[in-house]
């Protein structure tokens, strides 16, 4: 009997044949598709007639089509609806996978084929898609090594195994850091603390097998604690344990390890040819170069710098009326900052949470997508991988462009968090393919289903993701939808974010679930308001982060990165009483993995660009403004990575982003 995750597929729309896919099926299917996969690559490889874009990148493109109905099915229900089994074969698949990756990325013969059609890439009179698939496929070789050789080839490759070995003993580390240290607490340490921390702390206790209650340094459980807890003693000693995660000395410090990555990380961009391994990162980022992400980062400080400072004089004068004298430390802004904001902008979630049904909130996103951009939404009844996964048809004028299937519900199967993937990526070589996009989050359960304004916001964020995958229209999949840039993917989903603070969207879809009535103007404003609540402190604390991260990355590598950080701290003038948000012997952003390092701006990056873009519609006809609505289609939604992201943005808005909407939108400038 042949593997039905292997066989065509003859379901509506080629959706995956979940109700006979059985899990003793993946392994052998697995197995199967890299084979395949490999061979298809090897002929590719040592095809003997002159490489052409047709037999080689073309070729590239169009393999490895049982591979991707492999993982796309496994990835989805390993992510959403696990099982022992299926842990059990990611852990043994992720290692194949990395081998079987490695191996075609370091496979010379292939190499030498996509270099001959880059040498005389202006001959070939390629489309200027075509172009910049070629381009993208042979940086990707040569920034993963292909093009070394002999001595220099060998190191690189006993500096990605040692990179990779380091980045595990890092996680490890703080991993055994965070879990071995907790604090008791007595039945009158508890008083003042609110009854959502007093029962994260029982269960934390009995987790810990302690007598008692207990703070960990989970970051669930200790920022609330340093928020509530008026035991200033227990605040300092809770905080000095986190703040010292990985720099606690013995085998679990994390400072060598640190020093040692810098060291291989410029090695390894200096042998690929680089200044510097910013200049590496950033090659491939819409940033380009370090000077411009210091630019935009020291653009955002010094204002947020500035409310940080004025605040702190705030806090200070409550902790000298509650008897404490000296200096805010960092163990206090958060106690003092939390009751400012009780006082400040009284939110009461209980109050909000009616007005936030998520079946009215999945119609929200749905409309807002109708009224930007004409796609419309009908339920499809197909079978799925568990019963509360639904899935729509979406349609523009009768046409049919995607499938989108949400699975909003949390469950213990399921990872924690929410993202979107595509099933399958919109293209139209080597055939015609539509998008089938997922939204998975974890909502609670509820008749009727309510959410909170985070996971509101949340919704819309992955259904921004899903936008940019269902409106992607390019003719391959490697630059399909959201395969762009780290610090431009964020854009279509943090900008999307904005339609639901929209007061005409929430006056229509914000309605109370038992009286039907909408949300009052008031509560409105005070969701609002918070949202903005303390700024300067969580600005100040990201972006002593990034600039220290950058700083790491960006010329010689530090022989202490401690002093480093001390060094960059200091020239920023870093507040006293914040800390960064992660510093170096925990960041694990930057040292246990290759992702974010000499890219932990990014995600200033893209606030800057969404709400510059909002800004745009603002400036035109309002939210809705249609030429705008069409511009973001054309210019960016539908474009994926098939042109350079700040070509992208530029063609949209005619201008780069300017950080002002975000200052405003930030509150760390008067609006
Ligand atoms: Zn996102």
């Amino acid at each position: 009997m042949t593997n039905p995750i292997l066989s065509d597929w003859t379901t509506p729309f080629e959706i995956a044949p979940f109700a006979e896919i059985s899990d003793d099926g993946f392994a052998p299917a697995l197995e199967a598709a890299l084979q395949a996969h490999a061979d298809e690559i090897n002929a590719i490889a040592t095809n003997t007639r002159r490489a052409s874009f047709a037999n080689t990148i073309e070729a590239l493109e169009a393999a490895g089509e049982a591979l991707n109905k492999v993982l796309s099915v496994f990835f989805t229900v390993a992510g959403a609806d696990s099982n022992p089994e299926r842990e059990a074969l990611q852990r043994e698949f992720s290692p194949k996978l990395a081998a079987h990756f490695a191996a075609i990325s370091s496979n010379k013969a292939l190499f030498q084929r996509v270099d001959d059609l880059w040498a005389k890439r202006d001959t070939l009179k390629l489309t200027e898609e075509q172009d910049r698939v070629l381009m993208l496929t042979h940086r990707g070789f040569v920034r993963s090594g292909a093009a070394l050789h002999g001595a220099k080839d060998a190191r690189m490759q006993e500096i990605k195994a040692r990179l990779a070995s380091l980045g595990t003993a890092f996680t490890q580390n703080l991993l055994a850091d965070e879990r071995g240290w907790f604090m008791e607490l007595t039945d009158d340490d508890l008083a003042g603390l609110p009854g959502f921390v007093v029962d994260a702390a029982h269960a934390a206790g009995r987790e810990k097998g302690a007598k008692g209650p207990v703070v960990t340094l989970s970051r669930s459980l200790i920022v609330p604690f340093l928020q509530f807890s008026p035991r200033r003693d227990l605040r300092e000693k809770a905080y000095r344990a986190w703040a010292s995660r990985g720099a606690n000395g013995g085998e679990t410090d994390n400072r060598a390890i640190a020093a040692e990555i810098l060291q291989l990380r410029e090695e390894r961009a200096k042998l690929l040819g680089y200044d510097s391994f910013a200049a590496f990162k950033l090659e491939t980022e819409m940033a380009r170069t370090p000077e411009r992400v210091r630019d935009l980062l020291m653009q955002v400080w010094a204002p947020a710098k500035a409310r940080a400072e004025a605040d702190a004089e705030i806090l200070t004068r409550m902790m000298q009326e509650d008897g404490v004298n000296g200096p805010l430390e960092p163990w206090d802004w958060r106690y003092y900052a939390a009751k400012r904001r009780k006082a400040e902008h009284d939110l009461d979630e209980a109050e909000l949470k009616p007005y936030l049904q998520l079946e009215r909130m999945i119609e929200a996103a749905f409309t807002c997508a109708n009224r930007l951009f004409g796609l419309e939404f009908a339920p499809l009844d197909v079978p799925l991988y568990h019963p509360d996964c639904r899935a729509w048809e979406v349609t523009r004028r009768g046409k049919h462009v995607a499938v989108f299937i949400g699975d909003y519900f949390a469950r213990g199967s399921k990872r924690s968090g929410a993202w979107c993937s595509a099933m399958r990526a919109q293209a139209r070589f080597p055939k015609v393919q539509t998008p089938i996009v997922i939204n998975v989050c974890n909502f609670a359960k509820g008749d009727p289903a309510l959410l909170s304004y985070d996971d509101a916001r949340t919704l819309f964020h992955e259904f921004g993701h899903a936008l940019h995958q269902m409106l992607s229209d390019v003719t391959y999949d490697s630059i399909s939808g959201t395969s762009v840039a780290r610090d431009f993917v964020e854009l279509p989903s943090q900008l999307y974010e904005h339609w639901l603070e929209v007061p005409e969207v929430l006056a229509e879809f914000a309605t109370h679930a038992e009286t039907g009535a909408p949300m009052p103007p008031q509560l409105l404003d005070k969701v609002l308001g918070a949202a903005n609540f303390d700024q300067g402190f969580q600005t100040v604390e990201y972006v002593a982060s990034a600039l220290v991260d950058l700083a790491f990355h960006d010329g010689p590598a530090p022989a202490d990165p401690m002093a480093k950080q001390a060094e960059v701290l200091a020239e920023i003038g870093m507040p006293h009483a914040i800390g960064m948000r992660h510093a170096t012997p925990h960041f694990a952003h930057v040292f246990a993995g290759d992702g974010y390092s000499s890219g932990y701006y990014s995600y200033m990056w893209s606030e800057v660009m969404d709400a510059d873009a909002f800004a745009a519609f603002e400036e035109a006809g309002g939210a809705f403004d249609p030429e705008r609505a069409q511009a973001l289609e054309d210019n960016i939604l539908s474009k994926g990575g098939s042109k350079e992201a700040e070509d992208l943005y530029l063609a949209f808005r005619g201008r780069l982003p300017g950080v002002e909407a975000l200052l405003k939108g930030r509150g760390l400038v008067d609006a």
